[in-house]
């Protein structure tokens, strides 16, 4: 009886063993099929990624999968890709590149993210609603100004935070927009780039076209990337749903509806959203800012921020990340800590990156695509302004 017993557990043992076996090879002859078939990219991406729009903020947090799982695998791909191409062909470490932006002009853009750039000789762009300077929340004109004479980069993001799209009257968007210009005009600024509030109203061609009247470039939706000729998806992946049929970064299509990536919509990563998702989805009952959840958003940060590499290869520039930051403080569970900003500010710099402004950025108008002023130049440029500050 005993024995049976025995027998009947060994048998149990023998078959679940024998059912892992099976299903281990299953899964690695799966793979290897899938890493033996020579196909692209795109139908990588488009495969697994088709219904994701990076427009809203629920589905921005989706595209977080995008980086826990398939970066091994796309690497893979593109090298496989790239391999085609030239055998030569290597990634350029020296080539990282990234735009850290500050939304609205708070006042701890000053008070507590200027002396952590600051020791790091970084520079930024800050968009700035004019309604929000001068008051107890907005830095004053002259903060403004003093960041701007050290070498900072002042944009517009409207003469008041509205969004747009909830705005009835063009007359009255084109005021917002308009205002936005002349307002830091007035102040000493040249603002050429509109960050619309809530990155919202792309999709209406009359407020695009109200935009293009007045800036070169504009702020328009979320992605952890910025591709420089607007085609995201077609080449390197990402929603296909957000740059379907885009092939450069003109902002209408032939029937006169706009591109989902363009001149007037380019992408930014939202820290806070990220830093939201992250402490929603896995550590509510934690700190919003202590050490664990600061540990998970710096590495999400560095996935993002590397993610390039891959796109950049022989001193071509593809894909850069544009960081959008709010408030660097403790008040809400979302903002960025001091702390945390100093980490991700490290990182940067003792990774070699290049720290540019959207000033940096200029537009080929044969191409339709962005570049970077002086990529050639800008290896030299940490020595040289650590020269100047000696
Ligand atoms: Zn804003």
């Amino acid at each position: 009886m005993i024995l049976n017993r025995y027998l009947f557990f060994g048998i149990v043992l023998l078959l679940g063993a024998g059912y892992l076996v099976i299903n281990n090879n299953v899964i690695s002859s799966t793979l290897s099929i899938t890493t033996g078939i020579v196909f692209n990219l795109e139908n990588f991406f488009k495969n697994n990624y088709d219904q994701r729009n990076y427009y809203s903020f629920d589905n921005d947090h989706l595209s977080l999968d995008f980086y826990n799982m398939p970066l091994a695998n796309a690497q893979e791909q593109n090298e496989e890709v790239d391999i085609n191409i030239n055998n030569n062909n290597k990634n350029n470490e020296n080539d990282k590149y990234v735009i850290l932006m500050f939304d609205r002009g708070y006042k701890s853009t000053f008070t507590k993210a200027k002396p952590i750039l600051d020791k790091y000789d970084f520079k930024v762009s800050i968009f700035v609603a004019c309604s929000s300077t001068q008051s107890p929340k907005g830095m004053t004109w002259d903060q403004l100004r003093q960041l701007q004479n050290e070498g900072h980069d002042i944009q517009s993001h409207g003469s008041e935070h509205t969004k747009l799209v909830d705005i009835r009257s063009y007359e009255q968007i084109e005021s917002i927009v308009k205002e936005g210009k002349e307002c830091l005009r007035e102040q000493g600024f040249s603002p050429t780039v509109f960050q619309a509030p809530y990155n919202k109203g792309g999709g209406d061609p009359k407020i695009v076209d109200i935009i293009s009247r007045y800036f070169d470039f504009a702020f328009m939706g979320h992605s952890k990337l910025m591709f420089l000729n607007c085609d995201g998806w077609e080449k390197f992946g990402y929603s296909r749903e957000s740059y379907e049929g885009s092939t450069d970064c003109r902002p209408y299509f032939a029937n006169g509806t706009t591109t989902h990536a363009n001149k007037y919509a380019m992408k930014e990563w939202s820290h806070d959203r990220g830093h939201d998702k992250i402490y929603e989805s896995k550590f509510l009952n934690e700190d919003p800012h202590g050490e664990k959840v600061n540990e998970a958003v710096l590495k999400q940060f560095i996935k993002i921020i590397e993610s390039q590499i891959k796109f950049n290869t022989d001193g071509q520039i593809n894909a850069i990340p544009i960081i959008g930051y709010h408030k660097i403080d403790i008040g809400k569970d979302y903002y960025t800590s001091p702390e945390l900003f100093e980490q991700e500010m490290k990182y940067l710099y003792e990774n070699g990156f290049k720290v540019i402004t959207l000033a940096d950025v200029g537009y080929d108008e044969n191409q339709h695509r962005f570049y970077i002023k002086n990529d050639n130049n800008m290896s030299s440029e940490l020595s040289q302004s650590q020269n100047k500050a000696e």
